[in-house]
Formats: structure tokens, C-alpha cells, sequence
């Protein structure tokens, strides 16, 4: 599973190879470890906006060396500019350059993120069009970054502000290197929800979270994360992975449940386990999922059946059983995981695009459904991530798709598991309905 190459053009003799040969330099990215800083190095926060001052102010807070100017020539942890009050494109002018002015400035794994407002909620034509530009300027500024560097964008929709609990919660998982594999990606704060953990090393202290299909790859990953990050766990998976199961949830402290999502009681079957175990159920998240890959002309109703069944049917039944559920109404949280493959389409995964296409349409009708119970629905959608899934796609096809994103690398279950556990936490109660992608910006298709 190691990316060989990767590691190969990171050792002093490969580095200046790869340099002289043009090959793709992938940086060994900053991932997040317990202890270490949010950013090393100043962070510039660029606006001319009471939002812009207000929130350098609140930054501070956070112990962050915060600059309203860069000064020249010295190194920076992250730019962030602030875009709340856009009128026109011609607003963009003045942050654009001074940011462009410090990107040079920018550390290896920096981080640039704006924060902007939804053009779908701007009542003129030139507000509109200033909003969807940042966009595209965003987007393409991430495929611009190197060095391990991103770009993400946090949309404050109509009632928030830069201030608000879940933009601040969105701003330090972006700056953070828990979303070392997000990059190019924006994610909407719809409302005032959510609060900032106590301890942001143990954001998810006093809650039991269950992860389904935890017996390996990134449900294994998952379950580690979030016992890292506070949760007591119930890990599910097949009655046939009962000991791979059963290793992972000694390894975490967590009880394990042998269940296949796919019956009809299973959503019940994991209430009762959460509530009889552990007194009370707060997160669930949906990992189980398989593939059957095969042309559209080759298909056949053992190829489909399963991966609709399993990958979002389950998901449909279990959520029913939740939404029911008296146990499930303390600011409840669901996260599912997706594919980008149900965003662009892969070719061969009819059956798989059609189920993980399916995941991110039942999120966003979920979505008031657990917000009248004051809790969130959000997928993730990952790319190509670093798993026994991947290691089996022959080499060449493999080693196109893990360098044909702005980062030039597979991402790690760890990166998944990260988004998630931010997407779990009360961080987050302002984002409802959405779909993360965890895919280095991944370069096919949309
Ligand atoms: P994996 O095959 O390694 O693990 C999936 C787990 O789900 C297994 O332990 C399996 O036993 C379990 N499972 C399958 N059917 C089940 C059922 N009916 N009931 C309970 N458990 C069941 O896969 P992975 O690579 O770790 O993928 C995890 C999730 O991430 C899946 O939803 C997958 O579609 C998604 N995903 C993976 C990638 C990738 O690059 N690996 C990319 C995008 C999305």
C-alpha cells in the first residue's frame, strides 16, 4: 500500500533526480498529530470588513501570531481572506493581490482559506457573480499551491458570520492538518448551531459513536480517530470479520456488534447495542461499503443488488430506525461516507457511482429531518485513498489515479477519518447537509 515513489523523490537523491527529469514532486503532507501547533508561522488575515477585524480578534485567542499586513519575505503558516461582504467582482481586486502578494511568503504545507457568502442567496446580479468568482478563484489558486500547501473556502450563509461557532470550527479544521487531503473544497455554515470543544485535543469527550464496516481499511481508521478524539466506540461489521473486529475494538477500547447492515433490524440492533453498552448514542457513521465493478454491458443483478443494497439502502433503513428513536435526540450525528466516483463518475462502477451518488442525495433530504432534532447529516466524498481496495487496481491505472490530483498523492484512511471526526463534532452543528470531498482535488471529471 506505501507509495513508494512518493517517498522515493522525498530522499535527497530522488528529490534532485525528479527536479532534473520534470517528474511530479509530491510533498510529504502536514498531517495533524495531538500536541503539535495549529500552523507554525504568522497568519495573515486579509478584509477591510468588520467580519475581517472581528475575526483576527477572536484569533488571537487561539494563540496564533494573527497579522492584518504580511511583511515582506517572511514566512507564512496561512493566508486567510475574508469575502463576506462582496458587491461586485470588482471587490475581488484588492485581497486577491495583497494575497497574492504573500503567496510566495507561504510555508510548505500553508494553508490559504477564504471565507465567503453563498451566491445562490444574493439578491443582485454583481453580488452574485463576486460570490461565485471566489469559486473559481479559489479553486484554481489550489492548483496553483505546491509544497503540500491547500486552498478551502468556508461559505457563511445568510444568518452566520465569520464568527459563528461552526465557521470557526470549519476555519481551525482547515488550518489544522486533520485536512491535510482536503483541498480546493468549500464548505457551507448554515446556521449559528455548534459550539467549540472545551478541549480541542478531545473534541468528542462523552460521546458514543458507532462506525460501521470498522473490521478494516478506513472504518478501522475511523474507529481509531475517533477514540483518539475522545468517543466510546461500537464498531460493526460481518459475522465473517469477527476477528479482524474484534482486534480493532481491543485496540480502541470499544465493544464490537456482528451485524450485516443489510437486515432488516439492523438499525434497532444498533441502538439497543449503544444504549444497553453505553447508556446513550450520539454519532453514527456509515463506512460499510463494497464494489463490484463492471462495464454497464456486463452487469447483472449479483453485481448491482449488493452495492445498492449495502452501500445506501441500508443506510436509508437504519436512518429510518434512528430518526424514530427517542435514544437518537441529543444533537445526533450522522456522517456517511461517499465516493468522488458518485460525483464524476468512474468508468466500471455504474452499480457503485449510482449507490455513493445515492448516499449524497439521502444527506442533503436527511438534513432537516435531523435538524428538527437540533443534529446534522454530512457526507464525505474520498478520492483515492491509500487501502487494500486500491492496491488491488493493476499499476499503471493506479499510479495514474493517485497522482492525478493538486497533490499528486493517494490520501490515507487517516485523512478520511479526520474529516469525519470534524464533521462529527460539536464543531460542526452548523454544517448540515453537505459533502465534503476528501480527494486532493482530485483533477477528473467534476
Ligand atoms: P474495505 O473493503 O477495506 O472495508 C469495508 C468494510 O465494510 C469491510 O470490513 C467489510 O466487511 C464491511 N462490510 C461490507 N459489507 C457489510 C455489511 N453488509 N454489513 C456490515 N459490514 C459490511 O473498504 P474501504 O476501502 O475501507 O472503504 C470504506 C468506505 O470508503 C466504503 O464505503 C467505500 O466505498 C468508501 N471509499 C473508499 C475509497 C478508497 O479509495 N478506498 C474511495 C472512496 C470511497
Amino acid at each position: 500500500m506505501a507509495d513508494t515513489y512518493t517517498q522515493l523523490v522525498n530522499s535527497g537523491m530522488g528529490r534532485s533526480l525528479a527536479k532534473k527529469l520534470g517528474l511530479p514532486q509530491p510533498a510529504v503532507l502536514r498531517r495533524y498529530q495531538p500536541g503539535q501547533p495549529l500552523v507554525t508561522g504568522p497568519v495573515v488575515v486579509l478584509g477591510n470588513t468588520p467580519g475581517a477585524d472581528k475575526l483576527a480578534a477572536e484569533l488571537l485567542s487561539w494563540d496564533l501570531d494573527i497579522r492584518r499586513h504580511a511583511v515582506p519575505a517572511e514566512k507564512l503558516g496561512a493566508i486567510i481572506l475574508v469575502l463576506d461582504e462582496l458587491e461586485h467582482p470588482a471587490d475581488l481586486e484588492k485581497p486577491v493581490l495583497a494575497a497574492a502578494g504573500s503567496l510566495r511568503d507561504l510555508r510548505a504545507g500553508g494553508r490559504v482559506i477564504t471565507l465567503s457568502r453563498p451566491a445562490s442567496e444574493a439578491s443582485a446580479p454583481e453580488a452574485a457573480a463576486a460570490r461565485q468568482g471566489v469559486d473559481g478563484f479559489l479553486r484554481s489558486l489550489a492548483k496553483e499551491l505546491r509544497a503540500g500547501a491547500t486552498g478551502n473556502g468556508v461559505v457563511l450563509a445568510d444568518g452566520t458570520t465569520a464568527t459563528s461557532s461552526s465557521a470557526l470550527g470549519a476555519l481551525r479544521f482547515f488550518l489544522s492538518g486533520r485536512s491535510a487531503f482536503v483541498d480546493g473544497q468549500f464548505l457551507t455554515v448554515s446556521s449559528e448551531d455548534g459550539s467549540l470543544p472545551a478541549d480541542p485535543e478531545r473534541p468528542l469527550a462523552g460521546k458514543v459513536a458507532v462506525v460501521t464496516g470498522a473490521a478494516r481499511g478506513i472504518g478501522a481508521q475511523i474507529a481509531r480517530t475517533l477514540h483518539r478524539d475522545g468517543a466510546t466506540l461500537v464498531l460493526v461489521d460481518i459475522p465473517a470479520a469477527g476477528d479482524q473486529l474484534a482486534a480493532v475494538a481491543n485496540e480502541v477500547r470499544a465493544t464490537a456488534l456482528q451485524l450485516d447492515i443489510t437486515g432488516a433490524d439492523a438499525g434497532q440492533r444498533i441502538i439497543d447495542h449503544a444504549v444497553q453498552r453505553h447508556g446513550r448514542l450520539d454519532i453514527v457513521v456509515h463506512n460499510a461499503g463494497v464494489t463490484r465493478d463492471k462495464l454497464l454491458v456486463n452487469m447483472d443483478q449479483a453485481r448491482w443488488n449488493p452495492v445498492i443494497n449495502i452501500n445506501i439502502a441500508a443506510q436509508l433503513r437504519i436512518n429510518e430506525a434512528l430518526l424514530a428513536s427517542e435514544h437518537f435526540r441529543q444533537s445526533p450525528r450522522i456522517v456517511s461516507v461517499a465516493s468522488t466516483s458518485g460525483i464524476a463518475g468512474n468508468r466500471g462502477q455504474t452499480n457503485y457511482a449510482a449507490s455513493k451518488g445515492g448516499v449524497m442525495g439521502m444527506v442533503r433530504a436527511t438534513a432537516p429531518l435531523l435538524a428538527a432534532r437540533g443534529g446534522t447529516i454530512n457526507a464525505v466524498a474520498p478520492g483515492f485513498i491509500e487501502t487494500e481496495m486500491t492496491a488491488r487496481i493493476p499499476f499503471a491505472v493506479r499510479e495514474v489515479a493517485r497522482r492525478l490530483n493538486s497533490l499528486q498523492q493517494g490520501g490515507l484512511p487517516s485523512d478520511v477519518a479526520e474529516t469525519i471526526a470534524f464533521l462529527a463534532s460539536d464543531a460542526a452543528g452548523g454544517i448540515n447537509g453537505e459533502v465534503l470531498r476528501v480527494c486532493g482535488q482530485n483533477l477528473v471529471g467534476a
